[in-house]
């Protein structure tokens, strides 16, 4: 096979979750022919993860589906409080105020993003990405396993089962990407290895529906966490309501023992918990489905094997604390797309894509450990909601968290530090937006030095144009007046040079390189006015200065100040994007 030959499509996609389905709608919005082959008829058929932070609600927005998702979503204020009760209809322990939602944070997150926080299902999640791929041409086939594969220098050729008769056929692309989840045959066909602990503990997942409305509406919330003898289990020793439809279609989890087989899914036995969980004895249900999640702590050191590339929970397995699933998959296809659209188009070298690899792998890292800690993170609340000397410990140690005393004072005094401690699970915009890419596809800053976080860099966003970072957000003004982000006028796709009204040298110098994939971005212009002053107040650079913004919003390269001359500024601005895309061969190579 040679690079001129005929590929039954650019790039196949094993899997059609969060990561293969964000990974189908980018590269079918850049222009690339992607197919997906899903083994199951259809998308997720379970709520499944569901959190959905800034930082994928930005993708959600560069790929123009906010608008959908913010339709289907539980909103922002909703998610509200989390809270810690003895029942949902009993006695109430202790709220956090979670998701920014707090008067305390929510002017950090509005101020770090256009896009609010949503809670969407991920099968409600997923169609929207995928009838959105699907319109703009990616093809999609149900279906259909993935058998194997095996790579040239010029291609994959994959193995696929046809599952409605049977038949088996291969399918040539340039390359395959693996986002076929936990349990990835792709990375282990690709010898690729992830590290860690799998299944160190489980989780029993009810979907029902109940109208608990009343026990609800006045005190929104997505998790409710109900601390009970009667129900409690396993790591984070609480049972959990999560409300899916608020407030009608709900999830009851509950931790059990992998050792001990597998959960009592009866419908009595279901009934019992629930019961015991909202604490309406009388309490009648639908049960919807049944299902268990393992709590794996685990990654991939290495993302990538030639031209196979795998994301989401092929790489980072982890419970889901922190609600950082589905947000992490997105991610990494959004990270992947542009390098893998610009590749097949002939703007970027191959070299490009070993990025991949380099600036998400520690990012899987972190979110792995950070999952696995959030649930740690509960033992001191469990301190104090337990007396473990009693025979009824919950009972006696919610007795003493009441008790006027000096016991009750040193019980609600640690009370206090245990719900700051889970700031870190449900207030954590730093561990959401801070991330920082370093490889060959960002070029570090000649002036900017070691970085300093200002804040706690898990609670906080550091807001920065270093390179690596995510282009801060400043609302600016569109020609017709609306607000519009500096978020919105780069991105889509195409490199940005960003820069002010005084970077008339770096306007001429993109002008003058004329590369496809570059447009160019003055703010103070028509279109992205800084009638706020906002964006003069987080560029960190002159006015005159200028930044290289690359398709998926992270600042590759950054000059402090203006140019002497076009031509300085062009040769600059060529060797630039040089160095960051890498050597280009012929489209398609
Ligand atoms: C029951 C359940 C409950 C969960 N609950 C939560 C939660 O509450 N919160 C949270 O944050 N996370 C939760 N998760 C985890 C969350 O769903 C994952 O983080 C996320 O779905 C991973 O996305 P992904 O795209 O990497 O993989 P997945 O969503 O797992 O998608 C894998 C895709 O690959 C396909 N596939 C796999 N093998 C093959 C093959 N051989 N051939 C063809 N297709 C194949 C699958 O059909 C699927 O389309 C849950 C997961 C499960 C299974």
């Amino acid at each position: 096979m040679h690079s001129s030959e005929n590929f039954h499509t650019d790039v196949l996609v094993v899997g059609s979750g969060p990561m293969g389905a964000t990974t189908a709608l980018a590269l079918a919005t850049y222009g690339v022919r992607v197919q997906v082959v899903n083994r199951y008829n259809w998308t997720a058929n379970t709520p499944r993860a569901h959190i959905t932070n800034q930082r994928a609600a930005e993708v959600l927005r560069d790929l123009g589906v906010e608008a959908d998702a913010r339709r289907d979503a539980t909103p922002w204020e909703w998610m509200g409080d989390t809270l810690f009760t003895t029942s949902l209809a009993g006695p109430e322990i202790a709220r956090l105020r979670t998701w920014g939602t707090g008067d305390e944070r929510i002017g950090d997150y509005l101020q770090g993003s256009p896009c609010p926080m949503l809670d969407l299902p991920q099968n409600k999640m997923e169609p929207i990405l995928v009838q959105q791929a699907a319109a703009r041409g990616a093809v999609f086939s149900w279906n259909t396993q993935y058998l194997g594969h095996v790579q040239d220098a010029h291609g994959v050729t994959v193995s696929l089962r046809d599952l409605n008769d049977g038949r088996e056929y291969a399918v040539r692309a340039r390359y395959l990407v693996g986002a076929d989840g936990a349990r990835s045959k792709v990375m282990d066909d690709a010898g690729l290895a992830v590290e860690g602990q799998l299944a160190r503990a489980a989780t029993a997942y009810v979907l029902f529906k109940a109208d608990l409305t009343r026990y609800a509406a006045h005190r929104p919330s997505i998790l409710y966490w109900i601390v009970t003898s009667n129900a409690a289990f396993g790591e984070i020793g609480m049972g959990l309501l999560r409300a899916i439809e608020p407030w009608k279609q709900w999830i009851a989890g509950w931790g059990f023992d992998p050792s001990q087989g597998e959960p009592d899914f009866s419908p009595e036995e279901i009934l019992h918990k629930v019961r015991i969980l909202t604490g309406v004895p009388d309490l009648e249900i639908e049960i919807d489905s049944t299902s268990v999640w393992y709590v794996n702590q685990a990654h991939a050191p290495v993302y990538s094997q030639g031209r196979v590339f795998c994301g989401g929970d092929a790489v980072h397995r982890h419970p889901p604390s922190s609600g950082l699933g589905s947000n992490t998959c997105m991610q990494d296809a959004f990270n992947l797309a542009w390098k893998l659209a610009f590749v097949v188009k002939g703007y970027a070298g191959a070299s490009l894509l070993d990025s991949y690899t380099l600036e998400r792998a520690p990012v899987g890292a972190q979110v792995v450990a950070r999952a696995n800690q959030s649930r740690l993170d509960y033992a001191p609340l469990n301190q104090c909601f337990r007396d473990k000397s009693a025979p009824d410990p919950v009972a006696a140690g919610l007795a003493q968290l009441a008790d006027p005393g000096p016991a009750g004072v040193q019980r609600r005094a640690a009370l206090a530090d245990a719900l700051k401690l889970k700031n870190y699970e449900f207030n954590a915009q730093g561990v959401e937006l801070n991330q920082r890419c370093v490889s060959a596809a960002v070029l570090p800053d000649a002036e900017g030095g070691e970085e300093v976080w200002r804040r706690d860099p898990q609670l906080y966003l550091q807001a920065t144009t270093r390179p690596g970072a995510k282009l801060p957000h400043a609302w600016l003004v569109a020609r017709d007046g609306h607000r519009t982000s500096t978020l919105d006028v780069v991105g889509r796709g195409q490199f940005s040079l960003v820069t002010g009204l005084a970077g008339q040298a770096w306007v001429q110098a993109a002008e003058a390189l004329a590369r496809p994939f570059l447009r160019t971005v003055v703010i103070g212009a028509p279109g992205a006015q800084d009638v706020y002053c906002a964006w003069q107040a987080v560029r960190e650079i002159d006015e005159a200065g200028a930044l290289l913004v690359r398709p998926d919003g992270v600042v590759a390269w950054r000059q402090h100040q203006g140019a002497a001359t076009a031509l300085q500024a062009q040769q600059t601005l060529a060797q630039a994007l040089d160095q960051i895309l890498g050597q280009a061969t012929a489209p398609g190579a």
